[in-house]
């Protein structure tokens, strides 16, 4: 027998982090010593008293299905922290998912129907595109990369893109692949389009806690955007928690009520303990998050003095903990090339839409980059 598929799922391509991620682990069970510069997360331990809430709540019994939307005392501490980020919300308006993925999937799901437009900031995080192709939508992509990878020199080309036909807008600050943070006057000039086009924005805030000296605005808190954005975070990069599975999304009610019945018809809830233990990452994480960032900072200094050593420019990321290389014009070519040769993952800047460039991760020990960038040197990829 064979089964046919929708186009829905057929017209998505699988994860391309993810299929880098699978060569490197074949070239290890070969014996290869591969440095690995593909990965999206934190190299550090989620924090102990993490994970002793978890182990207390697990102890207390709280295996059980919850709330579908999560915990009240999970959601009143979302809500604490959305109102330091400047966001006002209810715990009526947060719903709790498993990973912010999810929360993403949800909500593009509610948003998004056949022929719907839904504008993409280039290089963009590979799973907007797979989440708007299973939701029917239609994709305009605004390439960032002449300027630097910065959203405000680029506000003309965004005008343009959009239109009283664009429906939703997807905005990543920081941003993972680039690193970028988007300057105020940026994210003004979103609100006045989106206020102008009537258009519906999600804001992803998951690296919102890692940036270098720079403090990003939540595009939530700009007058005239509160009824018309969708706050997405998470837990997995800030509180080194991406097993854990725990993320929200936060929003205009009638958003909520519509995403709410997908979310509880499909994923139930996030998990019961798990949720409890965000509770203790949200409110007693704060030097531990310093810590770590302070280590990405040096990291990210580090990898762009070695590369500029080498001679090569990048735009210098102001926060997660990613960074695009120029590389050559098939940078699929020169990804598979710079593992099977050196033995170093990268993923190819063309799965965010964006060719001639390599993400890189400094989410790695200063001695696994000082490691990689030498080998790519030494086998000719830089
Ligand atoms: N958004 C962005 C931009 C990401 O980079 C990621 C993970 O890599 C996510 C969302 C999803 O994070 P999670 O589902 O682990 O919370």
């Amino acid at each position: 027998m064979s089964m046919e598929f929708t186009d829905r799922v057929t017209r998505v391509e699988p994860s391309a982090t993810l299929a880098i991620s699978a060569l490197a682990t074949e070239l290890e069970a070969d014996g290869a010593d591969v440095v690995d510069l593909s990965v999206g997360e934190p190299d550090f331990p989620t924090p102990e008293n993490v994970i002793d809430a978890a182990k207390e709540a697990m102890d207390a019994g709280h295996t059980g299905y919850t709330t579908s939307s999560g915990i009240l005392s999970l959601r009143e501490a979302i809500v604490d922290k959305l109102v330091d980020d400047g966001l006002e919300h209810t715990t009526e308006e947060v719903i709790v998912t498993p990973g912010a993925k999810q929360a993403l999937y949800e909500v593009i799901s509610a948003l998004v129907q056949d022929g719907d437009e839904v504008v993409l900031l280039d290089p963009a995080w590979v799973s907007y595109e797979a989440m708007v192709k299973m939701a029917g939508g239609d994709l305009t992509r605004v390439d960032l990369s002449a300027h630097e990878f910065q959203l405000e020199p680029a506000l003309d080309e965004l005008g343009e893109a959009v239109s009283d036909d664009t429906d939703l807008l997807i905005v990543n600050s920081p941003s993972n692949p680039t690193g970028a943070v988007y300057s105020d006057a940026a994210l003004e000039g979103v609100r006045d389009l989106a206020v102008e086009h009537d258009i519906t924005v999600i804001s992803d805030e998951i690296y919102k806690e890692i940036t270098y000296g720079v403090e990003p605005t939540s595009l939530g808190t700009l007058d005239g955007m509160a009824d018309r954005t969708v706050t997405v975070n998470g837990f997995s990069k800030a509180y080194s928690m991406t097993g854990w599975r725990l993320g929200y999304f936060a929003g205009p009610e009638e958003l909520i009520d519509q995403a709410g019945k997908l979310h509880s018809h499909s994923v139930s809830s996030a998990v019961n303990f798990v949720q409890h233990a965000g509770i203790e990452a949200l409110e007693n994480t704060d030097e531990a998050v310093a810590e770590m960032v302070e280590a990405f900072e040096q990291r990210r200094d580090l990898v762009v003095d070695l590369l500029a050593d080498h001679d090569v420019d990048v735009a210098v990321p102001e926060g997660a903990f990613y960074m695009m290389l120029p590389v050559a014009d098939d940078d699929q070519a020169w990804c598979e090339g710079a593992i099977e040769d050196a033995h170093v993952a990268t993923v190819p800047g063309s799965a965010f839409g964006t060719p001639g460039y390599a993400r890189i991760s400094y989410a790695a020990s200063e001695e696994r980059l000082e490691e990689g960038i030498e080998r790519l040197a030494d086998e000719g990829y830089l």
